[in-house]
């Protein structure tokens, strides 16, 4: 078990003439986790996320942060929030320079960066969440998901251990909360801790590694996401709706179907319990192979050429950088979101794909695909496309 890097330990806080809006609240957060509070308005999420940036100290209780008492005096807030990035609702409020390049920067120039290292966080983190170009740009004229980014930029232009963001994807269409959770998971993978607040149960179940349902100041439960919102008494008294994959799951259950293996996070998961029932009618299928390409490789013009000869294929892009490539290039994606378990459903229906990402996320593609072909017994080729000449079907060489 990786190590606890929150913890929270009997706390409660009233604001000032309020009532308590957090009442004895213990739990502890592990490195690497992504975790979504969930839970109808007022029910203590923003309080409780504030707390972990000291914003809020809590009036009785403690909290601690890599195993210590956080330290409310200005030297250890200061630390604390270099460590602990607060991404606000409302990017309104968190944006306050005239241009992106002097609010990424104001994080940086405040922890007393130099000239140089203010920049080189800047364009890493503009670069991170794919808004490279934008510097001069004034956030006023900017989408709400762009605002978004330039808000999460700011953050980790000062390279936080733990990411915290009050409502992700409030106010974003469908399409920008994907790309907004993708984004979180882009970080999360790369070694970040994640904590979001959201009523959004259908994007919180497939992502979260575990969900804390919060109502009245207190968490109702704490579980693995299949646990916290598979028990329809806390969904109902959260005034949340069951996730629909796992209301369908239960509805299958009910109907007396045995299913086998986890419940069902995603529709791929879904579909293993379906061919499960129907004892797997699509086995006789040969599984189409999927291929990576690497953006990061600068094999554009290698890839125009592979895809002209592909008329048609399936395309999905992981990561901004990657969708940014394909924007560039004028390929047409497919998919931007849960773009491993879609290409994973079109082999299984014998068509081949081709997944766009960067040098960091290929080895989740294999990793995933593995787990899958482990578990379904199917076997899926993943290949990785690489600039060489194409001849005699050796253009791919194998990742495995
Ligand atoms: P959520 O994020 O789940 O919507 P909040 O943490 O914002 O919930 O609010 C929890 C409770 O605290 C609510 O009853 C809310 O009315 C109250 N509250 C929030 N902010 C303030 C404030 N600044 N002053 C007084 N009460 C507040």
């Amino acid at each position: 078990m990786s190590s606890i890097i929150l913890e929270a330990r009997d706390v409660h806080y009233r604001y000032p003439r309020g009532m308590e809006a957090i009442c004895g609240i213990s739990f502890h957060i592990r490195k690497k986790e992504k975790i979504a509070l969930v839970g109808p308005n007022g029910a203590g999420k923003s309080t409780l996320l504030k707390m972990f940036n000291g914003m809020i100290r809590p009036d009785s209780g403690l909290m601690l942060f890599a195993n210590q008492p956080i330290g409310y005096d200005m030297v250890s807030l200061r630390m604390l929030r270099k460590r602990v990035g607060f991404v606000l609702q409302n990017p309104d409020r968190q944006i306050i320079a005239p241009t992106v390049y002097q609010d990424v920067a104001f994080g940086p120039t405040n922890l007393g960066y130099s000239e140089t290292e203010v920049k080189e966080a800047v364009t890493t983190a503009l670069r991170h969440v794919g808004l490279e170009g934008f510097e001069r740009r004034p956030p006023h004229q900017l989408s709400g998901g762009e605002k978004k980014r330039v808000a999460i930029a700011g953050v980790l232009a000062m390279d936080p251990d733990v990411l915290v963001l009050d409502e992700p994807t409030s106010g974003l269409d469908p399409s920008g909360s994907e790309d907004i959770m993708e984004l979180l998971d882009e970080l999360n993978h790369e070694g970040k801790t994640i904590i979001i607040s959201t009523h959004n149960v259908e994007l919180a179940y497939p992502w979260a590694d575990r969900a804390m349902l919060m109502l009245e100041g207190k968490i109702l439960e704490e579980d693995i996401p299949e646990v916290a919102f598979g028990n329809p008494e806390y969904v109902r008294r959260a005034h949340l709706s069951l996730p629909t994959l796992l209301e369908l799951y239960i509805e299958l259950q009910k109907r007396g179907f045995h299913l086998e293996g986890k419940k069902p996070h995603t529709v791929l998961d879904m579909m293993q319990c379906i061919e499960t029932i129907f004892e797997n009618t699509l086995g006789h299928i040969q599984p189409g192979m999927i291929t990576v390409c690497n953006v990061d490789q600068d094999n554009r013009e290698y890839l125009s050429g592979w895809l002209s000869r592909r008329q048609g294929i399936t395309v999905g892009a992981m990561g901004t950088r990657a969708k940014q490539n394909a924007e560039i290039s004028q390929i047409r994606l497919d998919f931007t979101y849960g773009v491993i378990d879609k290409c994973i459903l079109k082999a299984l229906l014998g068509e081949d794909t081709l997944i766009m990402t960067t040098e960091s996320m290929v080895q989740r593609v294999n990793q995933r695909v593995d787990a899958y072909c482990r578990e379904s017994g199917i076997r899926i080729t993943v290949n990785q496309l690489i600039s060489a000449p194409e001849s005699a079907n050796e253009e791919n060489g194998s990742l495995k």
